[in-house]
């Protein structure tokens, strides 16, 4: 047997971190059984469906390293309609389900106290299909349904709680539970691989598979992802698409490690590890079903960790998106024309070893490219203290002195002009800093200076002395 797994998304928003984690889980199991992985856009709620949605999906999947090609799909689910309404009329014709009028209010009214679930009332009564006539599974009266789950062993539901639930609406139109089970039916679907939350799902979904007279698939329902405050993620509440990841510059070899970590581990203590050893060593049959922290402070020290053990032109590379401003990602302050790439080739180095996510570049390097630093009014505030103006006065003249304009040269000068005052070279440098890339922190300074060039540092220092007056 063919082991074929599926992810099916729909298409209703931003793609959620946990979605992302479960196709992961899914690509894997498929790759390591020699088995297939099919993508299904469930694009069957119309209202909610939008076309971006799906290309967002396809997009962020190939970002996360599952790229377009290389599975079967995307399927459509709204391209199987016929097959949907063709189940539920095979389950009507069998007896399997019966038609319905009833509202709410009819079966509370009957059952007098809270609603408890439908009370079967059509059960034997031979409603016949028509307009708000809504179809209804008869489940067994009797026995137990038993889930076999590669991570929650085997959940059983007895039959007698789970109420006739309706598989398609008074307008003919079959619901998700129904057209969920059809897909992966007519997909060949065998493994089952997504979130928790449709565990509630489960016990109904089987009924139906057993009623269409098909071998259920293997469930394997992952934990679900939860905030600090173990919260379920939501999108009101917390940063949960991929997209937002993306842009802020996390490199998708960090967030594909990051996110198999959600209830798993790799051997030998270690987190951050190869792909090559996620895909070899994960098994689905070890992930914890508790619910899994998404930790973002750890995701962006992971970041870092990336980020710096790429090679100096793979991490120039990288950065062009922040650098340029390419597609979703904000332009930087300053105008195409004004970017050096020789010049940020040569604070690279510097930079790489002291962001953790991508777009922190930006305000590390802005000063090389503007005309003007962005001076930070608080910053300056703080540091531009007594003494400052006279501070830059000596400097811009030592500056001025010096014979070789390089890291080593400036620092030893500016030291100078510091011990004349007693100062430490700490207090020495804000100033200076300050008034030429408008930020307290920010790249080694001397560095800079010396990429910054002669001209335009003394231009910046004059500049902020003249503030001072
Ligand atoms: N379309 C469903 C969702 O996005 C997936 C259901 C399933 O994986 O069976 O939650």
């Amino acid at each position: 047997m063919t082991v074929r797994v599926r992810f099916a998304p729909s298409p209703t928003g931003m793609f959620h971190v946990g979605g992302a984690r479960s196709a992961l889980q899914n690509w894997i199991y498929a790759k390591q059984q020699g088995g297939v992985f099919v993508l299904r856009i469930e694009d069957t709620d119309a209202a909610r469906n939008k076309p971006e949605w799906t290309e967002g999906i396809l997009s962020a999947l190939d970002w996360i390293g599952i790229s377009r090609g290389s599975y079967e799909g995307p399927h459509f689910q709204s391209e199987n309609a016929g097959e949907h309404r063709a189940a539920a009329a095979r389950l009507y014709e069998s007896g399997r389900a019966y038609y319905c009028d009833c509202t709410r209010e009819d079966v509370q009214a009957r059952t007098g106290s809270q609603y408890q679930g439908y009370d079967g009332y059509h059960r034997d009564r031979g409603l016949g299909p028509g307009p708000g006539h809504a179809l209804r599974f008869r489940t067994p009266d009797e026995g137990a349904t038993v889930v076999v789950d590669l991570i929650r062993g085997e959940p059983t539901f007895e039959n007698k709680l789970i109420e006739d639930f309706v598989i398609a609406r008074g307008d003919g139109s079959p619901v998700f539970l129904l057209a969920n089970v059809v897909d992966d039916m007519s997909m060949g679907i065998t493994h089952v691989i997504r979130a928790e939350e449709h565990l509630p799902n489960t016990p109904k979904q089987q009924l139906l598979w057993d009623a269409l007279g098909v071998k259920p698939p293997i469930w394997a329902h992952v934990p679900v992802v939860v905030n600090e405050k173990r919260q379920k993620l939501s999108k009101r509440r917390d940063k949960v698409a991929l997209e937002a990841y993306r842009e802020e510059g996390y490199l998708p070899g960090a967030m594909r490690n990051y996110l198999m970590l959600l209830g798993w581990a790799p051997s030998g203590d270690r987190e951050i590890v190869p792909w090559s050893v996620i895909e070899e060593e994960f098994r689905l049959e070890e992930v914890n079903p508790s619910p899994a922290f998404f930790d973002e402070k750890k995701l962006r020290a992971f970041n870092g960790d990336y980020i710096r053990a790429l090679p100096v032109d793979e991490f120039i590379d990288a950065c062009q998106p922040w650098l340029t401003g390419t597609g979703t990602i904000a332009p930087p302050p300053w105008q195409p024309e004004e970017f050096d790439a020789d010049a940020f080739a040569a604070v690279a180095p510097l930079a790489q070893t002291r962001i953790t996510v991508l777009s922190e570049i930006v305000p590390n390097v802005d000063f090389l490219f503007l005309a003007s630093p962005l001076i930070d009014e608080a910053a300056w505030a703080k540091t531009m203290k007594e003494g400052s103006a006279e501070l830059l006065d000596d400097a811009v003249a030592a500056f001025e002195a010096l014979e070789s304009w390089d890291a080593e040269s400036l620092k030893s000068t500016l030291e100078a002009v510091g011990a004349e005052r007693g100062l430490k070279l700490g207090k020495t440098q804000a100033p200076v800093r300050v008034a030429v890339t408008g930020r307290t922190v920010g790249l080694p300074l001397f560095e800079s200076l010396e990429v910054l060039g002669r001209e335009r540092t003394l231009t910046r220092m004059r500049a902020a002395r003249l503030r001072l007056v």
